[in-house]
């Protein structure tokens, strides 16, 4: 940041200015993480240079040769923590690999079955905003009563709608997915399975989740949030669909690969793949408990009543507060949340009902529990008496911080 800074001002002191925000808050936005030097640092380096449209061995570009083997370390890692057959690191965002998971398998018009992103799914799950609610007729599933996916309701909806494509995956849901479930639907009606992993991707790296690997027909994952790589997307499927796989990223939807980017996921899988990783992903479990346990205590309420996973969604409801409300005077605090919908929430998707709230980037950090418990009821003092304790929380806010330093060596 030092180099940028004395070569390009106003950029340098932009990027330090986010480093120190880094530092100074309380990240607990589900989706992020901290990555480390040795991933940042290739992100930074020479293969953004080199255009290498194609796959190893088979580019449209001379000079491939180095740049082959980068992406061949990061193929065959992904592979080994995933058991997979077929991995294309190509994508360059979550977004991008979903839309060609529908371009391989789906024509326009077909019939997907996803879930609702007001109940925790995504926007490229089927949403009227997004492309894939535009090209395919998605017909959206939801959680129940009690906030959990109702198997039941999804397999009816499956014999009713014939889809052609059953999407499984979620943004905003705090409990295990039965992935063998959801196998078992597809079947019934001759529908492919497509996961999409994005948020518990280390967790099922670390064995912690069910894989869905050995039940679906595809799966993608983003490579940022809690497989704590860089930025980026990624597929994954059975033999059998490779070459579509492979074609549907190039040339059906992007140029040419980010191989600075691939060479990042190269060393996070390599991360990944040391026995720390499953003691991390362990304590981000740990955590996620231990804070849905603490503003449970402190009067929130959850979407389900807790978690299985590394989120938890709280419905501020009974708090006279919305999301948008609660995650400005979060920011104000220096802990970083998203406001988030809440299953039948009464206020629009701008305003919400509910915040998420996540553990990946806190344990990195190397929060643990008893430090959930006082980021509970920080949470609780600002929603409750804000105006009177916001000097009080930033205090103790600046005292986790300082007890957890982020990116020592970093200039
Ligand atoms: N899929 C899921 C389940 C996600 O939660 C997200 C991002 O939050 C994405 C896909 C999209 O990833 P990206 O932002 O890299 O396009």
């Amino acid at each position: 940041m030092n180099f940028v800074g004395q070569y390009d001002e106003e950029v340098g002191s932009a990027l330090k200015a986010e480093c120190k925000r880094q530092r100074r808050n309380l990240e607990l936005i589900a989706s992020e993480n901290i990555v480390s030097e040795a991933v940042m640092m290739a992100i930074g380096t020479v293969p953004t240079n080199k255009y290498a449209e194609g796959y190893p061995g088979k580019r449209y570009y001379g000079g491939c040769e180095e740049v082959d083997v980068l992406e061949n370390l990061a193929i065959e890692r992904a592979k080994k923590l995933f058991g997979c057959d077929h991995v294309c690191v190509q994508p360059h965002s979550g977004a991008n690999a979903n839309n060609a998971v529908y371009q391989a398998f789906l024509k326009p018009g077909d019939t997907v079955l996803g879930l609702d992103l007001a109940n925790g799914g995504h926007l490229t799950h089927g949403s009227p905003v997004n492309m894939s609610g535009i090209l395919y007729n998605f017909i959206p599933y939801s959680v129940n009563e009690e906030g959990y996916i109702d198997y039941e309701a999804v397999r009816a909806l499956a014999k009713e709608h014939k889809p052609k494509m059953i999407v499984a995956g979620a943004s905003a849901y705090p409990r295990a997915i039965r992935f063998d479930v959801f196998a078992d639907i597809a079947k019934e009606v001759g529908a492919y399975l497509f996961v999409d992993m994005a948020h518990i991707a280390g967790l099922v790296a670390a064995g912690l989740h069910q894989s869905p690997v050995p039940y679906a027909d595809v799966v993608t994952t983003t490579t940022h949030k809690t497989l704590r790589g860089p930025r980026g997307g990624m597929i994954m499927c059975r033999e059998e669909y490779a070459k579509a796989v492979n074609k549907a990223i190039f040339p059906g939807t992007q140029g040419g690969p980010l191989m600075n980017v691939i060479a990042a996921k190269a060393v996070s899988f390599g991360e990944a793949l040391k026995p720390e990783f499953k003691t991390y992903q362990e304590q981000v479990l740990k955590n996620a408990k231990a804070l849905a346990e603490s503003l449970t205590a402190e009067g929130f309420q959850l979407v389900s009543g807790g978690t299985d996973n590394h989120l938890m969604l709280v419905d501020l409801q009974n708090m006279d507060v919305t999301g948008k409300e609660m995650q400005r005077r979060l920011d104000e605090v220096y802990i970083t949340v998203n406001k988030n919908t809440v299953p039948n929430d009464p206020q629009s998707p701008f305003v919400t009902s509910g915040i998420r709230i996540g553990t990946p980037a806190v344990t990195t950090r190397g929060l643990k529990e008893e430090d959930m418990k006082v980021i509970g009821h920080l949470i609780k003092l600002t929603a409750t008496e804000f105006e009177e304790k916001a000097d009080e929380i930033r205090a103790a806010v600046n005292k986790i911080c300082a007890k957890y330093p982020l990116y020592e060596q970093t200039k």
